[in-house]
């Protein structure tokens, strides 16, 4: 038993934190971000169908305390990603829509049938968002300011002008892949930045885009956390970038048979000054060598309960913590660089 006092004291001096939640969605992509002052913003919505849907509504207003979704972004249209707003908003009020624009002509890996009932949900009320972009978010109190900045949305990266070819050489050793026609390619990637901490999430950006984000120069620099791009499929994931953020604690948003490919796991256990890598499943279709070890692993099972990760940053005591609460796992983690703002 804790004596009533301390108790008391530890709630009073307890600092609010930045929470990052990475829902499973079973190969999809749905992260939450909740402020200190309780803003919230969510990144792409899983599948289709009542899942997905149902577990992001369920962190948000069960663990998150949230009334609303203040900001939510597509990345790009897969069904991975949009699939699940049409039920989401049945679920929590969502007050502000973006994503990279609406399609404008018909392509093979965009699908009306997701496009549509995205229309319906925002009622034409969605903005567009680009590289170089800002979305404005509350600061205040004894808080570090908080930055959320796009570096990439529809094949540029910030700096670069509108219809800037994919594939950019800088040097004779890089190895550009194939263009990717795919809407991969035009997923919104961005940083958060809070105090010295900085996250980022690049949708499912693929090889050559990301390479402009280093080349000619970098766009993003030092990370703490990336969530792996494109849920660690290969065909992303290019080791220029990857050394170039140095993340120190990377997060796969694979499924049982979906990402968290080979080359890419061996890519982040390279990258230099990383810590730790998590995964929201094992990927049981390759080898325990090429999965993370399992204290590190939110979902063992295909048939899972769908365990989220969550990530919460505390910029007074500069340290985040990465748990799966499922497993009662915590560990904490130094935020070793300085403010950037
Ligand atoms: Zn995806």
């Amino acid at each position: 038993m804790v004596p009533l006092t301390l108790l008391l004291l530890s709630t009073v001096v307890s600092a609010k934190t930045l929470d990052i939640y990475f829902i499973d969605v079973e190969g999809g992509a749905a992260t939450l971000i909740v402020t200190p002052l309780g803003e919230s913003i969510l990144i792409d919505s899983g599948f289709p169908g009542e899942r997905d849907a149902g577990r992001i509504a369920q962190v948000a207003r069960d663990l998150a305390k949230l009334k609303q979704i203040d900001h939510y972004i597509t990345t790009h249209w897969h069904r991975d990603h949009v699939g699940g707003i049409p039920q989401l908003a049945q679920l929590i009020p969502v007050k502000r829509y973006y994503d990279h624009g609406l399609p404008t002509a018909p392509a093979s890996d965009i699908l009306p049938e997701l496009i549509d009932p995205y229309k319906k949900t925002t009622d034409g009320k969605n903005q567009t968002l680009k590289a170089g972009d800002d979305i404005k978010l509350r600061s205040g109190g004894p808080f570090p300011r908080l930055r959320f900045e796009i570096v990439a949305g529809s094949g540029v990266v910030k700096g670069e002008p509108a219809g800037s070819p994919q594939i950019r050489i800088c040097n004779p050793d890089q190895k550009p892949m194939a263009e990717d026609k795919t809407d991969n390619a035009n997923s919104l990637g961005f940083v958060l930045t809070f105090g010295g901490f900085r996250f980022f999430d690049g949708g499912d950006l693929t090889w050559n885009v990301e390479n402009k984000l280093v080349c000619p120069r970098a766009v993003v620099g030092a990370v703490d956390v990336y969530q792996v791009d494109h849920h660690g499929a290969d065909s992303s994931n290019n080791p220029t970038l990857v050394n170039n953020l140095q993340p120190r604690v990377a997060i796969i948003g694979n499924g049982p048979r979906k990402g968290g490919e080979v080359n890419t796991f061996a890519t982040l256990k390279a990258a230099p000054g990383i810590e730790a890598i998590y995964q929201l499943h094992r990927n049981l279709a390759t080898t325990a060598n090429d999965n993370t070890m399992s204290g590190y692993i939110a979902n063992e099972e295909e048939s899972c309960k769908g365990n989220y990760i969550r990530l919460s940053v505390d910029e007074v005591a500069r340290s985040y913590t990465v748990s799966i609460d499922a497993k009662q796992i915590s560990r904490k983690y130094r935020v070793v660089r300085v403010d950037h703002n």
